[in-house]
């Protein structure tokens, strides 16, 4: 991981007094800047303290008798996996639920600039398309890498491709028409910021009138001397325009969370295929990531948390650093051996939370190597076919992606981006995501 994303670790991390359980589903992915994100699934499951299914019927029965404001009123501080499930089993407070669930301003659900920019088709992005209508927060994953189409630079001055800021308006528009604020999050990358802010201002600036749109950047200090190792000189920033030409820059507030929206359903030989590029690039990754933040917490708690006081030394052999107070060492991890995480593992607690960590890594293993098999499936299948058989298989993937609109692009046939994908996937030289499957 770069130096500059640990100011996100840090804002991942929970800080003492711990109020979350380490039993919870974390998804961070180093690749897009070590942010925390939140699968749908897990942001809408109940926890034990929020659970009204068990108490459903007593309990809505005295709700029910409040005056409609102070229901409105109770209603709007549950938390979003209460309000789905209302929204999901009680006629009566469907509509309200629903309205609370969605405007939530804090919440943000994720989608790719990329996606935005080559016009939103469904056959473009692995997400459940029908569920953005409902959606009214966006944040776009804004990837320096791919900037260079939005902007160029001619005589020294910055021009926005407004053919494409139209595009990702119109498509945002079309797919999420209920939006009403955007955040577009660099949050990968290395190149320099300065064209790459102009040509992000230029992009918000073509935004449609009602939508709020903002930009959250890494930047490094000013007043910082930087050193190689020094990762304490980069901060996040949200930016914002005011007035005409007036932009306001300040700390991102605390409490924004990201959901990953659901993906769509993996149907028929497409669907089969897909879903193991799902799962390894939005899923495993990820979660095996976020274990290694709930690692360091857990290795925190143990020491401080529960009314524990018990400072101890670093675990990495090399780092003679001395813990007396409860997040010393989860703030250390993150800033001082951000790059040495995999040897986590070795440094869990003996504890019954040191145990459950180390069973949900054997879990994710196997997944790992489950999905990898049906992969292998399907590559041995294709290289070990006669030329018929291979003309079969290719001809069921060309007919469901021509014919299934969760596919539809804008490239056809043997042209869709999907049927390139399989092609890599089953060559013999190892390219792209899945050099790292096989491993
Ligand atoms: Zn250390």
């Amino acid at each position: 991981m770069n130096r500059k994303w640990v100011c996100n670790l840090l804002a991942d991390f929970s800080h003492p007094p711990w109020t979350k359980s380490l039993d919870r589903v974390v998804y961070m992915s180093i690749g897009k800047g070590g942010e925390e994100q939140i699968p749908f699934h897990a942001y809408v499951q109940p926890n034990d303290t929020c659970t009204v299914k068990a108490h459903h019927n007593a309990t809505f029965w005295s709700f029910s008798r409040f005056p409609e404001e102070i229901q409105l009123h109770i209603l709007a501080m549950c938390p979003a996996s209460t309000l789905f499930q209302l929204m999901h089993t009680s006629s009566k407070l469907r509509i309200e639920a629903s309205k609370q669930f969605w405007a939530n301003p804090n919440v943000y659900f994720y989608v790719l600039e990329k996606w935005l920019m080559d016009k939103a088709y469904q056959g473009d992005t692995l997400w459940d398309v029908s569920f953005l209508a409902q959606v009214q927060n966006v944040e776009v994953g804004y990837s320096l890498d791919i900037d260079e189409r939005i902007y160029r630079q001619q005589n020294g001055r910055v021009e926005i491709e407004s053919n494409l800021a139209d595009i990702f308006w119109a498509s945002l528009k079309d797919r999420i028409p209920n939006v009403k604020r955007v955040i577009l999050n660099q949050h990968s990358g290395t190149r320099k910021m300065g064209d790459v802010l102009l040509a992000m201002q230029l992009l918000v600036e073509a935004s449609p009138p009602g939508v709020e749109c903002s930009i959250l950047i890494t930047e490094e200090k000013q007043t910082s001397e930087s050193t190689p190792w020094n990762t304490d000189t980069f901060q996040r920033c949200l930016i914002q325009p005011k007035e005409q030409g007036v932009w306001e820059k300040r700390k991102p507030g605390k409490f924004r969370e990201t959901v990953l929206p659901p993906p769509k359903k993996f149907e028929g030989p497409v669907g089969r295929f897909m879903e193991l590029l799902y799962q390894f690039g939005w899923k495993i990754p990820p979660q095996r990531s976020g274990l290694l933040l709930l690692m360091v917490e857990a290795l925190d708690r143990h020491h401080f948390d529960m009314g524990q006081h018990e400072p101890f030394s670093c675990p990495f052999s090399s780092c003679t650093a001395y813990f007396s107070n409860g997040g010393e060492w989860t703030i250390h991890a993150a800033e001082k051996h951000y790059h040495d995480w995999e040897k986590l593992p070795e440094y869990l607690p003996n504890s019954s939370a040191g145990t459950d960590l180390r069973e949900r890594i054997q879990a994710l293993d196997r997944k790992r190597r489950e999905v990898r098999e049906q992969f292998q499936k399907i590559r041995d299948a294709w290289r070990t076919s006669h030329e018929a058989r291979r003309r079969e298989m290719k001809y069921s993937m060309i007919e469901q992606l021509a014919n299934d609109p969760s596919w539809e692009t804008e490239e056809k046939g043997e042209k869709h981006w999907v049927w390139e994908e399989f092609l890599r996937a089953v060559s013999i030289v190892k390219v792209g995501i899945w050099s790292s499957v096989m491993l």
